[in-house]
């Protein structure tokens, strides 16, 4: 088969270097990947271009696919996040965060098994804001009836192929009655008039994420709009180990986009200490994707050498300090190199 073409975005931060240690892994396990390599974020501004570079745009519309490390939007000088902008250039409306205990990461539960749904272009993201008057400021929160009635489908066409047994809305509509509550209303449509057979349970989001902390193991699917989802991911990522250990995919109707959940993390930046995990998790997804959508099993035969390697890396304790191990970012990624060799 001819290698795939996906788009390879670095990022900022910690980006570099997390994404040249997931790339090395890639191709130790000999992944037929054409990398295409691109710029956003704080790296195109300094290259001279802009935050998202038409060239970037073009390569993610030719390519559908892209692996993107976190990239920094510049605080306070009127940017776009980058990443709302590749979101709502791409209609990217579905994120999904698989969040698992693994197998040697000492954490307060080990039976976390949760995918979070999050919608990814609407809410308090509008990016709609004004001052009312001096001293009065406004941001204004969207939900629309096609946005809230396709990640419900989403959601729910994606707990029924996955077989997962419940779908959870953690929401806030007994004070945003409309907002929140177009949300739930659309999902529990769907529910009832295509999914029967799954089940389906609401919760007010403060009690639902006090349940969360509580015994994580009664959720399955969470499905959230995307303020929500923001806030929950990062919750949910400190019960299975932090930041370092969740992936991310971002799903339109054409275009994906794989990433982490975590951000650029400038305190740790250039220091060879990031957990470049949670991004070569997002790659094993993406590496299912392409096993799925190209109809090749090769990517799914090295996204399964992949996950068994890492997860017999983390049992031999064999992690990035994080995770209370004693291997830099180049060093892990070396140690998961090794083991694939030696399998
Ligand atoms: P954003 O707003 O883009 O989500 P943030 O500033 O909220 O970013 P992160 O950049 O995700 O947050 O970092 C939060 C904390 O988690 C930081 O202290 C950072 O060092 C730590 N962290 C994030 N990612 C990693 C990683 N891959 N490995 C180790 N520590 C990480």
């Amino acid at each position: 088969m001819n290698p795939v073409d996906v788009v390879l975005l670095p990022g900022d931060g910690i980006g570099p270097e997390i994404t040249q240690a997931v790339t090395r892994v890639l191709d130790a396990a000999g992944v037929k990947i054409n990398w295409v390599p691109g710029l956003a974020g704080q790296s195109a501004l300094d290259a001279g271009q802009e935050l998202l570079p038409q060239e970037t745009m073009d390569a993610i519309s030719r390519c559908k696919i892209a692996l993107k490390g976190p990239c920094t939007t510049p605080v306070g000088k009127g940017f776009t996040s980058v990443n709302v902008g590749l979101r709502k250039a791409f209609g990217l409306y579905a994120a999904v965060r698989p969040v698992r205990s693994l197998p040697g990461v000492n954490t307060r539960y080990d039976n976390v098994d949760l995918v979070i749904i999050r919608e990814n272009t609407e809410g308090l993201y509008s990016g709609v804001e004004n001052e009312v008057t001096p001293g009065v400021v406004m941001s204004m929160k969207v939900a629309t009836q096609k946005g809230c009635e396709r990640i419900g489908r989403w959601a729910f066409r994606f707990a029924n192929r996955r077989e997962r047994r419940k779908i959870t809305v953690l929401h806030k509509a007994n004070i945003m009655k409309m907002t929140d509550g177009l949300f739930l209303n659309c999902a529990a449509d769907v529910h009832e008039n295509d999914y029967p057979n799954l089940q389906f349970e609401t919760a007010i989001i403060d009690a639902g994420c006090m349940r969360l902390v509580q015994d994580p193991g009664q959720f399955d699917v969470l499905l959230l709009e995307n303020l929500y989802g923001d806030v929950v991911s990062d919750l949910c990522a400190g019960l299975v180990g932090g930041l370092g250990v969740v992936p991310g995919a971002n799903f339109g109707d054409e275009e994906a986009i794989f990433e982490a959940v975590h951000g650029s993390a400038p305190d740790i930046a250039g220091m060879n200490i990031a957990n470049p995990l949670a991004l070569l998790m997002s790659a094993v997804m993406m590496l299912n994707y392409l096993a799925e959508t190209k109809h090749e099993p090769h990517f799914a035969e090295c996204a399964a050498r992949i996950r068994d390697t890492y997860d017999a890396a983390l049992q031999a304790g064999e992690t990035t300090k994080d995770l209370g191990g004693n291997l830099g970012t180049a060093e892990f990624a070396d140690a998961l190199i090794r083991r694939i060799g030696q399998g």
